[in-house]
């Protein structure tokens, strides 16, 4: 065989080894780009007429059904004697976990149903520890336990200021400061799987012409140690962060709740984050998902589909 025989072998071989590696090295990157897959549709913040929610337990999920979404957690408002308007009746419980397992008989696996509570920090244990329920959310709507509802700060703004003025002299940092206190606690409290709307305290920020007084400068000094302190206990505590658009879909805020300077604490210490619509309507179940899936990417977050 001549020399040049020779080389026109090894040309031939080296151009179908190059040949292979190309083939093999695009199905890679091919394959990469498929797994790189979106998110599976979920929502675990879901509110129904047992509680505040304008639909049943039905619509929600077929509506879910409807928007392809591979599962969907209730979220009941856990009972409290003195909000009979937005909780659960304590008499419920038991006729919501069993029409919601009948769902899970029923509607599996096309879809997965959870069934969880947003358990509020001043709900008691035995209203809210019942059978059935798979997951919690604990969650800081009122600051006094003797008045709920005007210690309020997730109801009208007349009600949060209401409170500061009330109970905290008029100092809205003392109110943060209590508030703060309160989500830090919020594990031991209730025992929840997820932390829901951690900074709720910021949901009447965006009033036209500060209306009561009620904006808060999450730059002031006294903000900022008060959220720290909460960040710092809760970072102990084996507990998901909601990513939650429920201020953004009834026009409250225009970004979701944690604000990014959190955001970017649970980047930075790991801690894990879940999309949350925390829906009340039928066309609210996946509000805002791609602007959560994007503060996901930015701050390199931790996405959980699943509560549990
Ligand atoms: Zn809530
Ligand atoms: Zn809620």
């Amino acid at each position: 065989m001549g020399t040049i025989k020779i080389i026109m072998y090894i040309l031939i071989i080296v151009a179908i080894l190059y040949a292979v590696w190309l083939v093999v090295s695009s199905y890679k990157r091919t394959k990469a780009f498929f797994e790189k897959k979106i998110p599976p549709l979920t929502n675990f913040h879901t509110h129904t007429t047992y509680c505040d929610g304008e639909c049943s337990a039905q619509e929600m999920l077929e509506a879910a059904i409807a928007q392809n979404m591979e599962a969907i957690g209730f979220s009941v408002h856990s009972h409290l004697d003195s909000e009979p308007d937005w909780t659960i009746d304590k008499n419920e419980m038991q006729l919501y976990v069993g029409e919601l397992s009948n769902m899970q008989g029923d509607y599996e696996p096309k879809i997965r149903v959870l069934i969880g509570i947003e358990q509020d920090y001043w709900s008691r244990e035995e209203d809210c520890d019942i059978e059935g329920i798979e997951y919690k959310i604990g969650s800081v709507h009122s600051l006094i336990e003797e008045d709920t509802t005007w210690s309020s700060v997730d109801y009208k703004p007349e009600n949060t200021a209401t409170c500061r003025d009330k109970y905290f002299d008029g100092d809205i940092y003392k109110m943060v400061e209590r508030y703060f206190e309160l989500v830090g606690d919020i594990y031991e409290r209730t025992h929840c799987n997820i932390v829901g709307h951690f900074d709720l305290i910021t949901k009447f920020n965006n009033l036209p012409n500060n209306e009561y007084n009620l904006f808060i400068d999450v730059n002031d000094e006294r903000y900022i140690n008060a959220e720290q302190k909460a960040l710092e206990k809760l970072s102990k505590a084996p507990v998901i962060f909601e990513i939650n658009t429920g201020g953004m879909s009834r026009g409250y805020t225009t970004a979701p709740y944690p604000s990014e300077r959190v955001l970017q604490y649970l980047g930075e210490h790991k801690i894990p984050v879940i999309f949350a619509s925390d829906a009340h309507t039928t066309d609210t179940l996946l509000y805002g998902r791609d602007e959560v899936l994007k503060l996901v990417e930015k701050y390199n977050l931790e996405l959980v589909n699943y509560p549990i």
